[in-house]
C-alpha cells in the first residue's frame, strides 16, 4: 500500500511542545525507576492506582481543578475536581467497607457512564477491592458468567439495568449485595438491596484507605470476545506506572489539556484511559454518557474544547461514512493530536483524518492483556500510514516463529512481548493454565499476527486466528479490508478465508456500504476488479457478500469468527459481546 509518510515538523514548530521529543534518545535513557519517581506511592513501598490519579493531586495547584467534565445523555452537565473527587471516592469507599468490602473482594459496576461509576472504581481501589466495570448494556447472561467468574461480593448498577439482570441474583451464591444509583427513576429496596443516595451520602468523607502494594491486585476486565470467549484478565498497582507513562508521551497529555477518551470502562480502554492515563497525569477528562452519532461526538468536541481525542477505528469509520461535510459544521479547532486502537486503523482513515480534522490519526497497539499501550505512533515521530507505529520505550517487542525465535526484519510471524512490564495482568481469573500457555522461549505472544520493518515500525497482518491461508499464501484479513475501504462505495469491509478443495482456503470479502450504494452484481464485479488490481489476483477476494452492517463486539471490533461460522453453518460460540 503506497500511501505517503506523513513528516512531523521539528518538535520546536509543534505548538504544545510533546512530552517525548527525541525518540531514539529517550527510548535508549527510558527506565520504569525512573517513572516511578514521578509517582508519589504510599508510605512503607505502597502503591494504589486510587492515590496516583487522585489524591496525590491534593496537595498541589491541580486540587480544585476540574478533573471529570460530564455531559449526560439528556444534556445535562455535571463537573468535579480532584478534590470533589477524593470526596466522592471516599464516601463510595467508606460505603463499600459498610457492606464488607475487604481487600481482594470483587467489586463489580454495571452503570451508564455517570460520575458514580468513576467513585465507586475509586472507592473499591481505595479499599484494595478488585474492580470490574462492565459494559451497560450486556445482557443478563453475559452479566451472570463475569459476576459467576470473578465470584463478585457487590454490583452497583441502576434500576433500568438492574430490571434486566435481576434473576440472576438467585444463580450467583457469592454476590451479597446490590447498590442501585437511582440519577432518574426511583427503586423499592429489599434485603442486601441499596439505595446509592442512602448508602453513600451520609458516609464521613475522610477515609482510611487500605494499604496495597504494586502487585496487589487493581482490577479486572473481561477481553472483548472477538476472537472467542471472553478471559479475565486481571492487573495489579503496578500498572499505574503503565498507564501514567503512557498517557505522558503517547496521548502527550499536559496539564492543561481537556481529553477525551471516548471509549467506556466496560473495554480496558476507558478505564486504562478513560480514568487511569489521564487523572494520575492530572488532565481533565471528559465522559459522554451518550450513545455514537457524528453531530453528538463533534458537539462534545466544540462544547468542551476538546483538544486531545482518543477513539478507535470503528467510529472513525462510521465518521468517514457521515463525510467531511458533517465534521466541518462544528468548530473541532480547539482538536490538537487525535489517536486511536481496538482495531487496525485502515490508512484511508489516517488520511481521512489530515482532510476532516487538519490532523493525521495516531495509531496504536495493546490488548486487555497488556494493560497499556505497548507500540504507538508519538506526536514527534513521522507516520506511516496502516503501521502501528514503535515500541514504547522501556519495551521490547518481537516478531517470533512458532518456536519463539526472532524472525528476520520484514518477515511475518507472531507479535511477542519481553515479560515484565508493569501493567501486564498477572492472570487470566480462574484460568492459570491459560495465562501460562501464552508464554513461549521467555515472550509473551500476543496471538496477533505481524511485521516489522528496518526502522522499528510494526505492521499489523491479523489475529492468529484470522490470517487466510490461500495457495501457499499467507494473507491478513487487514491488507485486504483496509484495500476495499478504499473504494468510495465501501463503508466497512470483513475478511474471511472460505475452506476451498485446491486452494486451502479462498478469500472472501463481506462489505457494507455508505448510503447512496446499490448492492448489485455490478458493484461485486466492480469491487473484484478494484482489489485484484490494488492486491493482485492471489490475494484479492474471489467472493464479496454485502451485508447493510458487520457482525462487531459492543467495543466496535469486527468478529471475523461469526462471519466465518455463518458462512459455514456452524455454532456461532460465545456471542455475549455482540452488538445488537
Ligand atoms: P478476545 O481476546 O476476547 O478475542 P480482543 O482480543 O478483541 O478479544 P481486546 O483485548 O479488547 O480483546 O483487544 C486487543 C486486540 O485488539 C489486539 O490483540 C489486536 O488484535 C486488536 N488491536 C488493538 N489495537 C490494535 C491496533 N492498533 N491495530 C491492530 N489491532 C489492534
Ligand atoms: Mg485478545
Amino acid at each position: 500500500m503506497d500511501y505517503p509518510t506523513i513528516v512531523k515538523p521539528p518538535t520546536e514548530e509543534i505548538a504544545v511542545r510533546p512530552n517525548l521529543t527525541d525518540y531514539n534518545s529517550f527510548r535508549r535513557t527510558f527506565t520504569w525507576d525512573d517513572v516511578r519517581k514521578e509517582l508519589s506511592g504510599l508510605p512503607g513501598d505502597g502503591l494504589n492506582i486510587a492515590h496516583e490519579c487522585i489524591d496525590r493531586h491534593l496537595g498541589t495547584p491541580r486540587r480544585d481543578k476540574a478533573a471529570l467534565l460530564w455531559e449526560g445523555k439528556d444534556g445535562s452537565s455535571e463537573s468535579y475536581t480532584f478534590a470533589e473527587m477524593a470526596h466522592w471516592s471516599n464516601k463510595a469507599a467508606n460505603a463499600l467497607r459498610s457492606l464488607g468490602v475487604e481487600k481482594g473482594d470483587r467489586v463489580f459496576v454495571f452503570l451508564d457512564r455517570v460520575p458514580e461509576l468513576y467513585f465507586t472504581v475509586f472507592g473499591a481501589l481505595k479499599l484494595g477491592a478488585v474492580a470490574g466495570p462492565l459494559f451497560s448494556a450486556f445482557g443478563p447472561e453475559a452479566v451472570r458468567e463475569r459476576l459467576a467468574d470473578s465470584g463478585a461480593k457487590v454490583l452497583v448498577t441502576q434500576p433500568d439495568l438492574w430490571a434486566r439482570i435481576h434473576f440472576i441474583w438467585q444463580d450467583l451464591p457469592d454476590l451479597k449485595d446490590v447498590v442501585l444509583v437511582c440519577r432518574r427513576q426511583q427503586h423499592e429496596t429489599q434485603p442486601h438491596m441499596h439505595l446509592w443516595q442512602a448508602l453513600v451520602e451520609h458516609q464521613p468523607d475522610h477515609l482510611k484507605m487500605e494499604r496495597t502494594g504494586p502487585e496487589h491486585y487493581s482490577v479486572m476486565h473481561y477481553t472483548s470476545g472477538t476472537t472467542g470467549k471472553p478471559k479475565g484478565a486481571a492487573h495489579v498497582h503496578e500498572a499505574i506506572l503503565g498507564h501514567y507513562a503512557t498517557a505522558k508521551y503517547v496521548l502527550d497529555l499536559h496539564d492543561e489539556d481537556v481529553y477525551w477518551c471516548t471509549a467506556d470502562p466496560g473495554w480496558v480502554t476507558g478505564t486504562s484511559y478513560g480514568m487511569f492515563g489521564p487523572w494520575s497525569n492530572g488532565a481533565t477528562s471528559v465522559v459522554y454518557e451518550g450513545a455514537f452519532s457524528a453531530s453528538s461526538w463533534y458537539s462534545v468536541i466544540q462544547k468542551y474544547r476538546v483538544t486531545v481525542w482518543y477513539t478507535a477505528p470503528t467510529a472513525v469509520r462510521m465518521l468517514m461514512k457521515a463525510g467531511e461535510e458533517t465534521a466541518k459544521k462544528y468548530d473541532l479547532s480547539s482538536l490538537r493530536y487525535i489517536c486511536s486502537v481496538g482495531e487496525p486503523l485502515n490508512p484511508e482513515a489516517v488520511m481521512w483524518g489530515l482532510r476532516a480534522f487538519g490532523l493525521p490519526m495516531h495509531d496504536n497497539w495493546w490488548q486487555t492483556e497488556t494493560g497499556c499501550i505497548l507500540i504507538a505512533n508519538y506526536p514527534s515521530v513521522d507516520i506511516r500510514p496502516g503501521s502501528m507505529g514503535r515500541t514504547l520505550p522501556g519495551i521490547e517487542a518481537a516478531i517470533i516463529d512458532e518456536n519463539g525465535n526472532e524472525m528476520p526484519t520484514g518477515e511475518e510471524g507472531d507479535l511477542a512481548i519481553r515479560p515484565g512490564w508493569p501493567s501486564m495482568f498477572r492472570t487470566y481469573w480462574n484460568n492459570r493454565p491459560l495465562y501460562e500457555s501464552r508464554f513461549k522461549n521467555g515472550w509473551y505472544v500476543t496471538g496477533d499476527r505481524a511485521r516489522v520493518d528496518a526502522d522499528g515500525y510494526f505492521w499489523f497482518v491479523g489475529r492468529a486466528d484470522d490470517v487466510i491461508n490461500t495457495a501457499g499464501h499467507l494473507v491478513g484479513p487487514f491488507e485486504v479490508e483496509s484495500v476495499l475501504i478504499e473504494h468510495p462505495a465501501v463503508a466497512e469491509a470483513g475478511v474471511i478465508g472460505k475452506p476451498d478443495p485446491v486452494a486451502m482456503e479462498v478469500v472472501k470479502a463481506f462489505v457494507s456500504l455508505k448510503d447512496g450504494y446499490e448492492a448489485d452484481a455490478k458493484l461485486r464485479r466492480e469491487l473484484i476488479q478494484f482489489a485484484r488490481a490494488k492486491l493482485g489476483p492471489a490475494v484479492a477476494p474471489r467472493e464479496i457478500d454485502f451485508l447493510p452492517s458487520l457482525p462487531k463486539t459492543r467495543s466496535g471490533k469486527i468478529m471475523r469468527r461469526l462471519l466465518k461460522a455463518r458462512e459455514l453453518g456452524l455454532p456461532e460460540g460465545d456471542t455475549s459481546t455482540l452488538e445488537d
